[in-house]
């Protein structure tokens, strides 16, 4: 049944406003020219996009959503908060393994959202699909009477059978991270007032890396058929070790000493020693966690010296996981004291 101006639509609600010209001209200005790229995403002018991914690939996809007020701040630069959105699904395809090739973008935008917001935010996303190889093939835009809300989907392709999950740990396999851990957490601490003793240059690196994370896609394409479990770390290295272990069954333990720190976050550490629990608990890392039999030490120092990334082994899957562990996860000290995670505490014995 079709809806006309006299009938209702079948579902009950009343007919939505018709979107203004003004939606339609915000698409073709600023979303048209993110799409030129792809054929099958037919200009944004059709109902939706028609993509070909190759004989044996599997489709990966993936979404994240971002909300003013609770995942940025209304004046942060569009073009980071555009950046922002992109890194974060893009680190979701990089913790598969696998290869990012399109995305869907879903904007709901106040009413007085100024056009050069609009225009700054596709500028943004326009310099990371240049540098991700990625395309933008379709959304939906909307206004809203809440705050800016943004969604973006991802789309990966990956060779059937070869994605790297979460579950697939041994006991044995050693666990390495890349990068460097902390800075996230330490970076929003900083923004929100935190830190204040540090140096102007260690305390806007740690923003940097807050605001504009380094998704390890190249690092997780050479990871296929070497992890034997991988993700991201958006939670926190020690949630996010917990769901590898629960996924796995197993238990690990991890040396806090080996987490590799950068050197602003070496600098913060030393200045207040509490910050451990900040740093192996924090979010926003967006560096992946993973583990590997302990035969593909030299492959994987091999891969670090390649893409110019530092890969660091920090512990060891061990035994399976105990039913009543308060967490999959134990924390050695170099002074052999042990720290376990307690419904996001940290308790010492
Ligand atoms: P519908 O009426 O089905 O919601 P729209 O008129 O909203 O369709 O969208 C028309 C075309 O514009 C579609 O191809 C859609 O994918 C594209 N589009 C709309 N908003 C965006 C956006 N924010 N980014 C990319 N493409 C968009
Ligand atoms: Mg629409």
């Amino acid at each position: 049944m079709t809806a006309t101006a006299d009938t209702p639509p079948a579902n009950g609600n009343p007919p939505a406003a018709p979107p203004g010209a003004g939606e339609f001209d915000l698409i073709a200005r600023h979303f048209r020219p993110l799409a030129a790229r792809e054929a099958g995403a037919l200009s944004l002018l059709d109902d939706a996009a028609l993509l070909e991914l190759p004989p044996g690939a599997s489709l990966v996809a993936a979404a994240d959503a971002m909300v003013a007020g609770i995942h940025f701040l209304p004046d942060d630069p569009p073009a980071l908060v555009a950046r922002k959105l992109l890194r974060v699904n893009l680190s979701d395809m990089a913790a598969m393994g696998a290869e990012p090739r399109f995305y869907l973008l879903t904007v709901s935008l106040p009413a007085d959202t100024p056009e050069r917001w609009v225009a700054d935010f596709a500028a943004g996303l326009a310099a990371d699909q240049a540098a991700f190889g990625v395309t933008l093939v379709g959304g939906d835009t909307t206004r809203t009477t809440g705050p800016i809300a943004l969604s973006l989907t991802i789309l990966g392709q990956q060779e059937r059978g070869r994605a790297l999950l979460r579950a697939g740990a041994r006991a044995g396999d050693e666990i390495w991270v890349s990068g460097t851990i902390g800075d996230g957490a330490l970076g929003l601490l900083a923004l929100t007032g935190g830190l204040d003793a540090l140096p102007a240059e260690a305390r806007g690196a740690l923003v940097q890396r807050y605001h504009l994370p380094e998704p390890r896609v190249a690092l997780g394409r050479r990871l296929v058929g070497i992890a034997t479990a991988c993700q991201d770390v958006s939670d926190g290295l020690v949630a996010d070790l917990g769901h590898i272990c629960r996924a796995s069954r197993l238990a690990a333990e991890i040396e806090a000493e080996a987490v590799p720190l950068s050197p602003a976050a070496e600098a913060a550490l030393a200045a207040d020693p509490s910050l451990l629990a900040r740093i192996l608990t924090g979010g926003d890392d967006y560096e992946l966690l993973f583990a590997a039999a302990p035969t593909a030490g030299e492959s994987l120092r091999a891969i670090g010296a390649a893409l110019g990334l530092r890969l660091t082994p920090i512990g060891r899957m061990v035994g399976a996981l105990a039913p009543d562990a308060a967490s999959p996860v134990r924390v050695r000290r170099a002074d052999g004291s042990v720290l376990v995670l307690e419904r996001g505490g940290w308790a010492h014995f």
